[in-house]
């Protein structure tokens, strides 16, 4: 694609990069059909090519509207396009400074913004986000059904291992999950314990993913210095990874090297971090795992989230986990489509997001599971309460 940035944008670094990423793409259409947007709303504008057109055209000086944000902001980020194109566009990226220059350019409306705002202030911060899930989990007996479904009941993490072992790795704690799921850590803590090695909990927070995805980069990589922060005097004491069990965080702190790239102070550290981050996937599938004796009794359908398989490249990884050691998986059509979770889109999105969760656990349901299987918070949390069966994390069932 032939480009000609804008003079406010071609020399700078995102110019740069949109520029070559733009440079990429042959405006052939594959990514479109797989696209859920597309598939939902059938609008070329709701699919990324017409999103990268849209962007091209704000970058070459356009003015964006507040129908070319909304186009934009429908966008799930679940990089399914990513994993189809063939010419390797990174639209994820693309979408990053796209959206950034829009979010510069066209003012939401008060009541946008309020949302947009509170959302932004309360669930990365797990002090208040813990509150206020306590205080729905209270009241939940008394909510109306709809409400009852979108808040998670109350979960007991269990023991944490007493540390015991010379292999060290450090885990992400983040900021909704140890509310909603507490049990998830401590899960992998004890997993991991009976493969001889210790998981450190330290006081890092959320990854900074939802600010990033709202295009709020400066509080993003505020949460981003400050994990690298905590976790750096555990890294310079040897731990051997960062250990993500939340797919969606995964996929931003393995990019916390690019991100963090031209930042003098963090640069070094961030590319570091990233090196070590490892989804827990990825840990297990390299540790001798025949220690291990789950209950095998349940079928098993597994979510693969999109953060896992399009963002950090990982198909089938959970799942080759799970086979070897000897769990029985039902098939589910349509795996490499966005549940509709995708951070704060289902509270953005209902509409949206709600169409995309009911075809997902229709086919997730399709092979008669027991048990529901994901490696996301954001997606096991967006699913439990329609679900007709358990939605778990996968460590859960190993445990
Ligand atoms: S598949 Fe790739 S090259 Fe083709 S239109 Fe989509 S992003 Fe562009
Ligand atoms: S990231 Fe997902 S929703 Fe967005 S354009 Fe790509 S496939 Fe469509």
């Amino acid at each position: 694609m032939q480009t000609n940035l804008a003079d406010f944008i071609r020399d700078s670094e995102e110019g740069k990069e949109a520029d070559s990423i733009l440079r990429k793409c042959v405006h052939c259409g594959f990514c479109t059909a797989t696209c859920p947007t597309y598939q939902l709303l059938g609008d070329e504008l709701d699919g990324p090519r017409g999103r990268i057109y849209l962007i091209k055209q704000v970058l070459e000086g356009v003015d964006p509207s507040s129908t070319t944000q909304l186009h934009l902001d429908r966008c799930l980020s679940c990089l399914n396009c990513e994993t189809t194109c063939p010419s390797g566009v990174k639209y994820g990226r693309l979408l990053d400074i796209g959206r950034t220059v829009v979010e510069s350019r066209v003012e939401r409306p008060a009541l946008e913004r309020s949302l947009r705002g509170l959302l932004r202030s309360v669930i990365p911060y797990k002090e208040r986000f813990g509150l206020l899930l306590k205080i729905g989990q209270f009241f939940r007996p008394a909510l109306p059904a709809s409400l009852k479904a979108s808040t998670p009941p109350k979960v007991e993490a269990g023991e944490w291992p007493k540390p015991s072992h010379d292999r060290k790795m450090l885990v992400l704690n983040g900021c909704a999950q140890p509310a909603i799921a507490p049990n998830i850590n401590a899960a992998t803590a004890r997993v991991l314990s009976r493969l001889g090695i210790d998981l450190l909990s330290v006081n890092d927070g959320c990854c900074g993913a939802l600010s990033h995805h709202m295009s709020a980069n400066e509080e993003a990589l505020d949460f981003m210095r400050r994990n690298i922060d905590a976790w750096w005097p555990h890294i310079e004491d040897g731990a051997e990874a960062i250990v993500m069990t939340a797919s969606g965080c995964g996929v931003l702190v393995k990019e916390y090297g690019h991100i963090l790239r031209n930042d003098t102070a963090y640069a070094e550290k961030a590319a570091a971090v990233s090196d070590l981050t490892r989804d827990l996937g990825e840990v297990l599938a390299n540790e001798d795992l025949s220690g291990l004796k789950p209950d095998l009794s349940r079928r098993v359908a597994v979510h693969s989230p999109c953060s896992l398989q399009h963002g950090q490249k990982l198909p089938g990884g959970v799942e080759g986990v799970l086979v070897g050691l000897g769990f029985s998986l039902t098939s589910v059509p349509d795996s490499h489509l966005c549940c509709g979770s995708a951070g704060s889109y289902s509270i953005l999105h209902p509409r949206i997001a709600g169409q995309l969760k009911k075809r997902k656990l229709t086919a997730l349901e399709s092979g008669q599971p027991d048990v529901i299987a994901t490696a996301n918070i954001g997606c096991l949390a967006h699913m439990q309460g329609d679900a007709a069966v358990p939605v778990v994390h996968w460590i859960n069932l190993i445990d």
